[in-house]
């Protein structure tokens, strides 16, 4: 029996994971230890009751943001980065965006150094979380956002520089752009590839498969953006298409049978697939789906978009569940195994050390890594305590504020509760 060892990928793809992995975590800043540590009781109480003792995690704390500069003059580490690269999965807590020293964000240099190309973020409510809609039931989606392109790639120009002027120039004189660029105009590049957006919507195909979820509605701005946003949405459909023809219909086939046959055919091939079970490959603009999100959140599963959408369709999406208190998330290469589970939620500086905030996002993207494992029975187990809990109206002071009749409770104690419901 394999006892403390690495997480491994084997030849096929697949996670082999040992009976006491090794796993590093980052504790964070601003609010990161009050919340971590109620998080990392609940993870090892749950694993602990489900396997018997049987399997356990053995907790590997590597640097990064506050503590690490304090303690080693780094914001991030190298041995941080060769932990990440080593024991594959890993998770987090916020981290301080440094303002200088030439890092731009703690958490974009991690997602690059480690190419984690998916950021997942699903959206379930939990009875009793204080939403602003009326059905937040209805809302159940899993995101997949690009995490490496868009205009998020950070090529940008001030509006006033010298390189702003050379590219402006560029463009003019040997690209032919006629715009009229005043001197006070920022530029800055938008990149999607066809390998980029491959790699993403594969992901969320092989996810809706897995989890047997009827569409994957890919959602862009391609009527604006056509090489673009516009080729994420031909990619893909290419994708679907090529790769997954057996179990997936688009809406690119729909629109070539509709010109072909007319509309009722295309209807009734559509039909035909949902009939057989095949997960429908749908697209849609994404001003529209942020309508459609609040109209009719019921038409959509797994969503796949590029990076700057998702950054704002996960956003309202928590709001719809329950705020950033309770949004879980993770940052995966499905390629090579490499993950980093982590709240959405940023560090709150003025409630560090209070034990006032919600730990929840923290607990469910430990779920989220429990499932990534295959610890499903764990992860389940923390998914029906927590619920039970906040059932109860024992809740931390995000919820308590918008619940009436709550009991107020400190993040180690809405720990406990969970704990005790385990
Ligand atoms: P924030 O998410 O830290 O906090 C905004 C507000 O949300 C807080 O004032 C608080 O009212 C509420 N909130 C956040 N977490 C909560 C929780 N667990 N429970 C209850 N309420 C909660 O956003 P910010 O103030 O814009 O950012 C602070 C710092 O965090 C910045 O340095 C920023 O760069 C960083 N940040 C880090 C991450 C990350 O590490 N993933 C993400 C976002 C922001």
């Amino acid at each position: 029996m394999v006892m403390s060892d690495k997480i491994t990928l084997d030849v096929n793809g697949q996670l082999q994971v040992p009976t006491s992995p090794i796993i590093p975590f980052i504790i964070g800043d601003g609010i990161g230890p009050d919340i971590w540590r109620a998080s990392v009781r609940v993870f090892d109480e749950a694993i602990k009751k489900s396997y018997d003792g049987k399997r356990n995690i053995v907790w590997k704390e590597v640097l990064a943001g506050e503590k690490a500069y304090e303690m080693t003059g780094s914001w991030l580490p190298e041995e941080t980065l060769a932990d990440f690269k080593t024991y594959l999965v890993g998770i987090k807590g916020p981290l301080t965006t440094p303002i200088g020293g030439g890092i731009r964000s703690l958490n974009v240099a991690l997602r690059k150094a480690l190419d984690l190309y998916v950021c997942l973020r699903p959206t379930t409510w939990y009875e009793g979380v204080p939403s602003p809609v009326k059905h937040p039931e209805y809302v159940n989606m899993v995101v997949f956002r690009e995490n490496t392109e868009d205009i998020y790639a950070g090529i940008e120009f001030a509006a006033g520089s010298a390189d702003a002027g050379r590219l402006q120039k560029f463009l003019a004189e040997e690209l032919g752009v006629s715009y009229d660029f005043s001197d006070e105009t920022g530029v800055g590049v938008k990149l999607v590839s066809e390998q980029g957006s491959k790699r993403l919507v594969r992901a969320a195909i092989e996810y809706a498969l897995t989890h047997r979820l009827p569409s994957v509605a890919l959602v862009h701005k391609g009527n604006i953006m056509k090489y673009t946003e516009g080729a994420f949405k031909q990619w893909g459909f290419e994708v679907a298409e090529t790769e997954f023809s057996e179990y997936t219909y688009t809406w690119g086939q729909w629109e070539r049978t509709k010109a072909e046959q007319g509309q009722e055919a295309a209807n009734q091939e559509q039909r035909e697939a949902e009939q057989a079970g095949k997960i429908i490959i749908k697209d849609i603009i994404a001003d529209n789906f942020l309508q459609q999100i609040l109209l009719a959140p019921r038409d959509f599963s797994v969503v796949a978009t590029l990076n700057l959408n998702g950054d704002y369709i996960s956003d309202a999406l928590a709001a719809m569940v329950g705020g950033i208190g309770i949004a879980p998330g993770a940052n995966i290469n499905y390629k090579t195994g490499h993950a980093i589970f982590e709240a959405t939620h940023g560090t709150a500086p003025r409630f560090a050390n209070t034990d006032t905030m919600n730990p929840s996002s923290v607990i469910l993207s430990g779920v989220m890594m429990l499932e990534y494992m295959g610890w499903t029975e764990a992860a389940e187990a923390i998914k029906s305590a927590l619920g039970a809990t906040i059932k109860e109206k024992n809740v931390t002071i995000d919820f308590f504020n918008l619940m009436e009749g709550a009991t107020l409770l400190k993040t180690s104690e809405f720990a406990d509760r969970i704990i005790d419901k385990l």
